[in-house]
């Protein structure tokens, strides 16, 4: 018999903002949750909204955004 199970787990997004380059990839693959602010850097907006996928972590050119499990 095959069973699956699935884990529920928080997440944190987090931007180092020194190292964002303002590209604005992140915020175009995840509109829901990411957004530029005025000045130019990355913002987790709507984290509450964030699934985990990590497609934001794994296109930022400049590494400047993970997820953590927390
Ligand atoms: S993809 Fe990376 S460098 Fe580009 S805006 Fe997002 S956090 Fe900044
Ligand atoms: S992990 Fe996925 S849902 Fe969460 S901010 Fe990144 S792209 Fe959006």
């Amino acid at each position: 018999m095959l069973e699956v199970s699935s884990a529920v787990y928080s997440k944190r997004i987090v931007i180092n903002k020194s190292w964002c380059k303002s590209c604005g990839i992140c915020a175009s693959l995840c509109p829901k949750v990411l957004v530029m602010s005025a000045g130019g850097k990355a913002v987790a907006a709507n984290p509450s909204l964030c699934t985990g996928c990590r497609l934001c972590e794994s296109h930022c050119p400049d590494f400047a955004i993970s997820i953590k499990v927390v």
